[in-house]
C-alpha cells in the first residue's frame, strides 16, 4: 500500500467533504474521536446564542419557546436513528455512568419482583473483566446494596457463563480497550434463552458502528455524548429502553424530571410513561444544545447510507480506515507491534489497539511521542492479564486515508529515531 493508494481512497471518498463541518486544529491527525470527538462547526455559535439569547433574553420564558422543556425527548430521537431505536424511546440526559446506574437498577428490580424468595437463583451481574471500569464499579456497588453478586469472565467465555443464575448480562458492546465487538442479537439471544435481561453499554458505539437495538431484542442500552456523537466535554449521555419494559418499572433516580406531571407539585412522585421516566432532574440545556450540534454533525451522513441502513456508510469507511491502519502498520513496522483489535469486520469497533511485540515498556512513551508530533491517540495501561496498549480511533467523518499514511509515517519515525525513549515522553501525566 502507498501514499497514492491512500490518495486515490480519499479522491473517491463519498463523505470526504464532511470534513469541512469540523475544527481541526492544523497540524493535528486526531485519533482519539473514540475519548472526546472534535467541535462541529456549528457549536460554538450555537451555544452562544442558547447563552446569550435563550437565556439571556428569554429567560424563563425559553423552557417552552425555545423548546427547552423537550430537549431531552428531541435529541433523543435523533438517537435513536443512529442505534437503531424509534422515535421515543430514547432520552439524552445525565452521564454515562449515571444512566447505567439506573437502567441496571431497574433491570434489577424486574428479576426482584420475578423472584422475590432470597433464592439463590438469578442474583448474578455477568460482565467482563476487561468492561471500561465505571461500569464495573457501579455495577459492584448496585449488586452490594441489592444483594447480587457481580461476576466477571473474558469475552471469549460467552456464552457459555450464561447460566439461570444470571440476572443481568451486562455489556459493552464495542470493548473500550481492545475495540472487539459484540454480535448484540446472538449475544442477547443467548442470555434471553437463560432468562437473564441484558445492559448494553453503546459508548464506543453510537455513532461509530451500526446498532440495530430493536431488531437485537436488547433490553436496556446506554451510551456517552461526547465520544463519536461530537457533544462536547462532559455531554450529556442517552439511555434507551426496550417498550416492554419501559413502562413497567421505575428507576431509583425518582426526581421530579421523570414525574408524569412534574408541573403539578404533587407529593407522591408517579412515573412518566415509557423512557421519559428515566430522566431525573433539571437537565442542563447549554450542554444539550452542544450535543444537538454534535448530532446533527453524525447524522450529516445519513443521506449517503443509499438504503443500506443507518450508518451504512460511516462503517463502510470506517471499516476502510481501520483497514489501511492495520496494513501500514504491518507493512511499515514490521514485527514491532501485535494486533489487539479483532481482523474480523463483524467483530471490530471503529478503533485499532497495538501492543507491543517485545513486552517492554514503551507504549506510554511512543503515545506521547506521537502526540508532539500532532498525531493525537492514548495509552490504555495494562495488568497481569492485559498488555499495554496503543490506541488509535478512527472517526471517518472528519479523517482520510492520508491521514492514516501520515500517521503511520510518524509511527515509523518515533520508532526509527527512537524518540519515544526521550525522558520527556516517559513522565506520566494526570489524563492518559
Ligand atoms: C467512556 C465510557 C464511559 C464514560 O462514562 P462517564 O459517566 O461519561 O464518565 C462509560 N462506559 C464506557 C464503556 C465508556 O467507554
Amino acid at each position: 500500500m502507498t501514499l497514492d493508494d491512500c490518495r486515490r481512497l480519499d479522491a473517491e471518498d463519498p463523505l470526504a467533504a464532511l470534513r469541512d463541518r469540523f475544527m481541526l486544529p492544523e497540524g493535528v491527525i486526531y485519533l482519539d474521536g473514540n475519548s472526546l470527538g472534535v467541535l462541529p462547526k456549528t457549536a460554538p455559535a450555537r451555544i452562544a446564542e442558547v447563552v446569550a439569547k435563550e437565556w439571556g433574553e428569554g429567560l424563563i420564558r425559553s423552557w417552552n419557546s425555545a423548546g427547552w422543556f423537550d430537549l431531552p425527548q428531541r435529541l433523543g430521537d435523533k438517537v435513536a436513528r443512529l442505534v437503531g431505536a424509534a422515535p421515543g424511546e430514547v432520552v439524552c440526559t445525565d452521564s454515562t455512568s449515571i444512566n447505567l446506574y439506573k437502567v441496571l437498577f431497574a433491570a434489577l428490580s424486574q428479576v426482584l419482583l420475578a423472584t422475590p424468595d432470597a433464592s439463590p437463583q438469578r442474583r448474578v451481574v455477568l460482565s467482563e473483566r476487561s468492561n471500561f471500569p465505571t461500569d464495573l464499579y457501579i455495577a459492584e456497588s448496585i449488586c452490594r446494596e441489592r444483594g447480587f453478586t457481580l461476576r466477571l469472565i473474558e469475552a471469549d467465555e460467552l456464552p457459555a457463563a450464561l447460566d439461570q443464575q444470571v440476572a443481568v448480562l451486562m455489556l459493552t458492546h464495542v470493548n473500550y480497550r481492545t475495540g472487539a465487538m459484540h454480535d448484540m442479537k446472538a449475544v442477547t439471544a443467548a442470555a434471553h434463552a437463560v432468562g437473564a435481561l441484558t445492559v448494553w453499554d453503546l459508548a464506543h458505539s453510537a455513532g461509530a458502528v451500526p446498532v440495530a437495538l430493536n431488531d437485537s431484542e436488547a433490553d436496556f442500552a446506554i451510551g456517552c455524548g461526547y465520544k463519536y456523537l461530537n457533544g462536547g466535554p462532559g455531554a450529556p449521555a442517552f439511555v434507551w429502553v426496550h417498550t416492554r419494559h419501559a413502562g413497567q418499572f421505575t428507576q431509583p433516580l425518582s426526581g421530579w424530571w421523570g414525574h408524569a406531571a412534574p408541573f403539578e407539585f404533587t407529593p407522591h412522585y408517579r412515573p412518566a410513561p415509557g423512557v421519559a421516566r428515566y430522566l431525573c432532574g433539571t437537565q442542563p440545556i447549554i450542554a444539550l444544545a452542544g450535543l444537538e450540534c454534535g448530532l446533527d454533525s453524525v447524522l450529516a451522513a445519513e443521506p449517503f447510507d443509499a438504503g443500506q441502513g443507518p450508518m451504512a456508510a460511516l462503517r463502510a469507511k470506517s471499516l476502510a480506515l481501520t483497514d489501511t491502519f492495520i496494513t501500514l502498520v504491518e507493512q511499515r513496522c514490521a514485527g514491532r507491534f501485535a494486533l489487539v483489535t479483532p481482523r474480523e469486520h463483524a467483530r471490530r469497533g471503529s478503533q485499532v489497539c497495538l501492543a507491543l511485540n517485545d513486552g517492554g515498556p514503551g507504549a506510554y512513551a511512543m503515545v506521547q511521542a506521537l502526540i508532539a508530533r500532532g498525531v493525537i491517540g492514548d495509552f490504555r495501561a495494562g495488568d497481569a492479564q492485559m498488555p499495554d496498549i496503543l490506541r488509535f480511533g478512527f472517526t471517518p467523518l472528519y479523517l482520510g486515508f492520508e491521514d492514516v499514511w501520515n500517521a503511520v509515517e510518524h509511527l515509523v519515525q518515533v520508532l526509527d529515531r527512537e524518540e519515544w525513549k526521550r525522558p520527556e515522553f516517559n513522565q506520566k501525566l494526570a489524563v492518559t
